[in-house]
């Protein structure tokens, strides 16, 4: 028989290679911490180098993921011991406790609406409200609620239960446990993708000081239509349209004292979210603050033209030096202009950082838990001629977690992890 393979995380690259491997015939377990599968590539608005809607993309990659007869999705969940060797490893995982039967919730949202607890919600970035009970996003798959038990009512002070009451499937269940699973598989593939750098941690840029300051991940999901302005490009400080609008790029990248490599996606995603501001609202003014435009991929190069040419993005080369706000709290860019040579300063509506990708939290740990090695960076660490291949046998990697990549390198990535997994699982 051959043996079942382990993948960790379920975002664009998790789904990949647990599609390639259930399509050869190997039962795939797939573990993602999260509510839902996904990955960064849900938050998204659009993909470059197409504008492709990137829910659209992916909404079916999730559902043909979920629905697999050979594909065991497993959210909400954490691998928390890994044993054995390859062709035989032995792994604990634990299935959080939802607070609802997975079995029986339809994801109705009758309970949502009833929920009388508002908190900021994580898939929109801190931009939104999400219930105490809450699906992860719109197109969460599975679309099941989950209990936010730091959160609950119940669950912290013994009162309210009107989930509870108004479901009428009876899928709330306050005193639900965890679960504890045991897998026995020949192949691990690893695909925890990343997290984004908190610019709180340069302080020149202004984030957290500047109310009109947002990352790139912020713009994604509030130029988006299903996100938190139904995709109103307006300023958080005061909902006005956003009319003049500064990327900055390598905030925390390229920073020998930060992050001394390059995000890779940064010049590409900030180009698009100009295009699409410009679609959104025809006129809006745009600048691109940039170190040097790297845009390597088929179609990059054009793409940047595309949106300078029929655009109008301005792209500026300077390294910004300071961004603070005047007392209408318009954000105002100090910056030398490299190709001038002049020391200048620009007033915005809004401005958004491309700040650095880095290793998921925790990654030390998680890579301990593992037994496989980090890179200089906290990437897990994998053969220069093998990109797949980790310092451990058995256990591969893909996506943003071996090294920065955009979606399609991560996509074409997992296929080579997958391939590599089915080898040992059907020797
Ligand atoms: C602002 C922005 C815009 C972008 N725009 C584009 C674009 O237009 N086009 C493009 O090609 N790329 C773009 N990218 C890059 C793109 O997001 C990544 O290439 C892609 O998401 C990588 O996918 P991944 O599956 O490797 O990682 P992720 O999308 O990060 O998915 C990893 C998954 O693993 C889960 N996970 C993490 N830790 C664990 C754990 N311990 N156990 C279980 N599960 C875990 C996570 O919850 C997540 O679901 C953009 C990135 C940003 C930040
Ligand atoms: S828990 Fe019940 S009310 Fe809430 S979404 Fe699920 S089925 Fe609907
Ligand atoms: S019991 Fe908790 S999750 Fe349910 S409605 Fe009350 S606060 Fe919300």
């Amino acid at each position: 028989m051959p043996k079942d393979v382990l993948v960790i995380g379920g975002g664009v690259s998790g789904i990949q290679a647990s599609l390639d491997l259930a399509d050869m015939g190997l039962k795939v377990h797939l573990v993602e911490k999260l509510p839902s599968i996904g990955g960064r590539m849900a938050q998204l608005d659009k993909t470059f180098p197409t504008n492709d809607c990137s829910i659209c993309i992916l909404a079916p990659k999730m559902a043909d993921c979920f629905g697999h007869e050979n594909i065991n999705t497993l959210t909400f969940s954490e691998v928390r011991e890994v044993s054995g060797r390859e062709g035989d490893f032995k792994v604990r995982v634990v299935k959080k406790a939802r607070g609802v039967d997975e079995t029986l919730c339809t994801g109705c949202g009758e309970c949502i609406e009833k929920c009388p607890v508002k908190v900021p919600d994580e898939f929109n970035m801190g931009l939104s409200e999400r219930k105490a009970i809450y699906l992860y996003f719109l197109q969460a798959v599975p679309r099941i609620a989950t209990i936010d038990r730091d959160n609950c009512l119940m669950i912290t002070k013994g009162k309210c239960g009107i989930c509870k009451k108004v479901c009428q499937r009876g899928a709330v269940d306050y005193d639900q446990k965890d679960k504890e699973i045991t897998l026995q598989v020949g192949a691990i593939i690893v695909a925890v993708g990343f997290d984004p750098y908190d610019p709180r941690n340069t302080s020149q840029y202004g984030y957290g000081r500047c109310k009109n300051v947002i990352t790139a991940l912020e713009y994604e999901r509030l130029i988006c239509a299903s996100g938190p302005t139904g995709g109103h490009l307006v300023r958080p400080s005061d909902h006005k349209e956003a009319n003049k609008i500064g990327y900055v790029q390598c905030v925390g990248s390229r920073d020998v004292r930060k992050n001394p490599y390059c995000s890779s996606v940064c010049c590409m995603h900030s180009t698009k979210e100009a295009i699409l501001a410009q679609e959104h609202n025809p006129g809006v003014e745009c600048f691109v603050f940039y170190t040097d435009i790297r845009a390597p991929g088929k179609d990059f190069q054009r793409y940047i033209k595309r949106g300078m040419a029929e655009y109008g993005v301005i792209y500026i080369r300077g390294r910004v030096a300071e961004i603070i706000q005047d007392e209408d709290e318009n954000p105002v860019i100090l910056y030398e202009n490299t190709e001038t040579d002049k020391v200048e300063h620009m007033k915005l509506d809004l401005v958004v950082l491309a700040t650095s990708l880095v290793p998921r939290h925790g990654i030390n740990e998680f890579a301990n838990l593992l037994g496989v090695d980090l890179d200089n960076f906290g990437f897990i660490k994998t053969d220069p001629f093998n990109t797949v291949i980790t310092t451990r046998e058995g256990i591969f990697a893909c996506g943003y977690c071996q090294s920065p990549q955009d979606i399609p390198e991560s996509v074409a990535q997992a296929s080579g992890a997958a391939e590599k997994a089915a080898e040992i699982c059907f020797r």
